[in-house]
């Protein structure tokens, strides 16, 4: 990544961090992947159960690999059959891996959700919330943020889980109300209740969608 890149996301991640500290969440810099996994595995002590909802972010750092070959009860929601089940455990986990779909210079987190098990752990259940996020994901404002929740994280993962939605076919958002939409819950999540409850690890890397 060209160095004047890499300065700019530092200094925004500042900005970021702080923002997250005043909505009574927990901020983290990590100037590249390997950084976030040791980061990750630090707010995560051996022996928890470990659960997520999707997240391409947290795999691409090495951190459910990392989990998997780890003193951790990891729950794989893909190697169970019952998916219900596999998503009722997650609010009872110790901890709740995800990434944010996108999250604001002043610290506010927004997330879409088609069947609402990730924005639903993320605001109650699990005890502690992990989150790993790429500097692409930093939007000025929450109407940035939706905007980009829509216009770019929506239509990859529509196309990447084969759903007939039009923006799988356009790339773009239009305000669908196909059956197989992925835009059913917005979360905005602006302040947290619980302290030490929802850490957020800003990558300064492209890191998911
Ligand atoms: S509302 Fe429909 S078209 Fe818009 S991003 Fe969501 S699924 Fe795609």
């Amino acid at each position: 990544m060209d160095k004047n890149i890499v300065k700019r996301n530092e200094l925004l991640a500042r900005k970021v961090i702080k923002g997250l500290e005043s909505r009574n969440m927990s901020g983290y810099y990590a100037a590249d992947r390997e950084e976030a996994l040791k980061l990750a595995l630090s707010l995560i002590p051996e022996g928890s159960s470990v659960t997520m909802g999707g997240g391409t972010s947290v795999h691409e750092i090495g951190l459910v690999k990392a989990l998997k070959a780890g003193n951790f009860n990891f729950i794989d929601r893909d190697e169970i059959a019952d998916k219900r089940a596999a998503m009722l455990m997650a609010y009872d986990a110790d901890v709740f891996l995800a990434s944010s779909n996108a999250v604001t210079e002043d610290g506010v987190l927004v997330n879409i959700d088609g069947n609402a098990n990730r924005v639903s752990a993320i605001a109650q259940g699990p005890k502690k919330v992990v989150m790993i996020v790429g500097m692409n994901k930093v939007c000025s404002d929450v109407d940035g943020a939706m905007k980009r929740a829509r216009n770019v994280a929506a239509p990859i993962n529509a196309q990447r889980f084969g759903l007939s939605t039009p923006c799988a076919r356009t790339g773009a958002c239009m305000d669908c109300k196909s059956p197989d939409t992925i835009c059913c819950q917005f979360l905005i999540t602006r302040f947290s209740r619980h302290t030490g409850r929802i850490h957020v690890i800003l990558v300064n890397d492209t890191l998911g969608f």
